[in-house]
């Protein structure tokens, strides 16, 4: 249903650009700027990278604009960090766009979103990069941990694919960033739970309630007798992983000859403000798995609804 609106919504937009001719027609009678400007923008293609003002976001922002074929947008929660990220890329010579965007806040993604779809009638590729992590020595509670972590995580970025999803163009490509530790955190679970996080169908509806469940029985600390392992971060990431391949299920059943390709992704272990010093990768090296898979060639049909890790297809 979801998708058969989105669907709907593709079909008025090819058929806008296919009004292009017509359009032309149309500058006759109107003044021809705006228009132009419109025409401009909704033929060029346009990638989306969440939390791209620093760390891996900056670099896989970086990567697209060498490598991506149209407009690539740094988008960050706080709109000073992001222009500071934009300046230090222009400075390097790279043509970037800046777009604010938290995705804890409906507002700013809905804004966000009716802007992608009003200027390029849609997106082509999104890459679902921004999260949080505690430190390890960090003392806040678990519980508090688990309810701040997942909040951002889990929840802002399903809220994020809620709104984005369905923009996302035929021959559009969805990277989402999770981990190498949802894989350890999955194996840790009950086998019950895995065996929900591994089958083929389990809803976003099942995952969002046991994503909820996870908080709630962390509220009172019997996560763990619930079967969840001692890690909010890891699970958060589970969140992630499994959301992508529930998404892509359901593209590949309610928008078939579309050919969008969704992934979950891990950059490795990578040496920034989240990971630290001693982590062996470069930002731009953390970029390379992201990158890869959101710029996997037209008519591709594989990878699609997997875990990904260095350029490859991990077992979930
Ligand atoms: P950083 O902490 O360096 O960067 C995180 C980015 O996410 C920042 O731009 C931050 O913005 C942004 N962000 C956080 N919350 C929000 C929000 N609500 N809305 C928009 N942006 C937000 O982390 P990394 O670059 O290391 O991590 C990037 C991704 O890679 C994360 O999803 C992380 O979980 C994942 N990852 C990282 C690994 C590593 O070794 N570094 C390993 C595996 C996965 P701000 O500057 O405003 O805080």
């Amino acid at each position: 249903m979801f998708f058969r609106v989105c669907a709907l919504r593709l079909r008025t937009s090819a058929s806008s650009s296919l009004l292009c001719s017509s359009v032309g027609f149309q500058q006759f009678l109107s003044p021809p700027l705006h228009n132009t400007t419109t025409i401009t923008s909704m033929s060029s293609k346009v990638a989306v990278v969440t939390g791209g003002n620093k760390g891996i976001g900056k670099a896989i922002v970086q990567a697209l604009c060498k490598e991506f074929q149209g407009d690539v947008y740094l988008t960050a929660r706080d709109e000073g960090r992001g222009q500071e990220a934009k300046a230090s890329l222009s400075a390097a010579g790279l043509k970037v766009h800046f777009h604010q965007l938290d995705i804890n806040d409906a507002g700013s993604i809905t804004r966000a979103a009716d802007y992608f779809k009003d200027k390029y009638g849609g997106v082509d590729v999104l890459v679902n990069n921004a999260g949080i992590a505690f430190k390890v020595a960090d003392t806040a509670p678990f519980s508090q941990q688990a309810e701040v972590t997942l909040r951002t995580n889990y929840f802002a970025t399903r809220d994020m694919l809620t709104h984005f999803l369905p923009l996302v163009k035929a021959g559009g490509r969805v990277v989402n960033v999770s981990s190498f530790v949802s894989v350890r955190s999955l194996n840790m679970c009950s086998p019950e739970l895995q065996s929900r996080f591994r089958s083929d169908d389990i809803s976003e509806d099942e995952l969002t309630q046991l994503m909820t469940r996870f908080v709630d029985l962390a509220k009172d600390d019997r996560h763990k007798q619930g079967g969840w392992p001692e890690t909010a971060y890891g699970v958060s990431k589970i969140g992630v992983t499994t959301l992508s391949m529930i998404h892509a299920r359901r593209l590949t059943k309610e928008r078939p000859n579309d050919q969008i390709l969704v992934n979950a992704c891990c950059p490795g272990w990578v040496r920034t403000d989240m990971a630290g010093p001693k982590a062996p990768k470069s930002p731009e090296e953390g970029a390379v798995t992201p990158v890869y898979l959101a710029l996997l060639p037209a008519g591709a049909s594989q990878p699609h609804g997997k875990f990904v890790s260095d350029k490859t297809v991990q077992t979930w």
